[in-house]
């Protein structure tokens, strides 16, 4: 998908950020909504679902968001969206929980994956229905209502299933979290829009959407440090190359390092 590039690094100026991303004509960036299938047994836990296609050509138009699904992507390796047991979402901004329902054969939105658990901080779940965010058309019914009794709400750090966790990461929005898996090459984490591409790196590159941006960096600053001290990869949200990178003290601050892995 491509969005406003001054939206996607408020108070960075244009003059710099066309340096990183060079914008369309549009003023839009390249951006992708990157989703983690991961498999552990003969369970299977999804990790965000894109924008989903209950998109008029409009809506299309304006956000340029391409037509392959989540679906799809899971169908490319075999796996039928009843086979999903849990989704797990770092919010619920529309590119984001877009996939969570689709439309049916009488054009109702639905659920998409119906035996899945989906999983939620509370805060989030509570400001979503609420429709509480400066954008008024990110929180959308047709994503939430459909769902609603699939929800699992989780107030702080909290235990998905052995070796996958989450934790919050405030700023974005007042109910954002991580996912942290663990895995036998070491821990991932996936920072959702806290840290959304490789150039969100610096600490003032914070979104124009973001509710809190001055926690957002503190917030930043903290996941930065213990990915760096981990050694964790961290997967990006919306970074339209390869998404894998690791972290490391540079200065006062950090630097992304590209990651083969994935
Ligand atoms: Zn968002």
């Amino acid at each position: 998908m491509r969005l406003d590039g001054g939206g996607m690094f408020g108070v960075v100026p244009k003059a710099i950020w066309k340096r990183l991303i060079p914008p369309d004509d549009a003023n839009r960036i390249e951006l992708q909504t990157n989703c983690l299938l991961l498999q552990q047994g003969d369970r299977r836990v999804l990790v965000e679902t894109g924008c989903g296609d209950k998109w008029t050509q409009k809506q299309r138009d304006i956000f340029a968001v391409e037509s392959r699904t989540v679906v799809e992507a899971l169908a490319e390796k075999g796996i039928q969206p009843g086979d999903i047991d849990d989704v797990v979402l770092t919010h619920l901004h529309f590119d984001h929980a877009g996939g969570l329902t689709r439309l049916d054969q009488d054009g109702h939105a639905a659920a998409t994956f119906p035996n899945a658990h989906i999983h939620v901080q509370m805060q989030e779940w509570e400001d979503a229905k609420a429709g509480r965010s400066t954008m008024t058309g990110t929180y959308l019914h047709s994503n939430l209502d459909p769902v609603a009794d699939q929800i699992v709400t989780h107030e702080g750090d909290s235990t998905i299933m052995s070796g996958i966790r989450v934790m919050p990461v405030p700023g974005h929005t007042w109910g954002q979290q991580a996912v942290i898996v663990e895995t036998v090459d070491g821990t991932l984490c996936f920072p959702g829009d806290l840290l959304p591409t490789r150039h969100h790196i610096g600490a003032s590159y914070s979104m124009g959407y973001d509710m809190l941006p001055w926690e957002n960096m503190r917030t930043k600053q903290g996941l930065l440090s213990s990915a760096a001290d981990k050694s964790w990869l961290l997967v990006l949200d919306h970074e339209p190359g390869h998404p894998v990178f690791t972290v490391r003290h540079q200065g006062e601050w950090f630097e992304l390092l590209e990651s083969d892995a994935g």
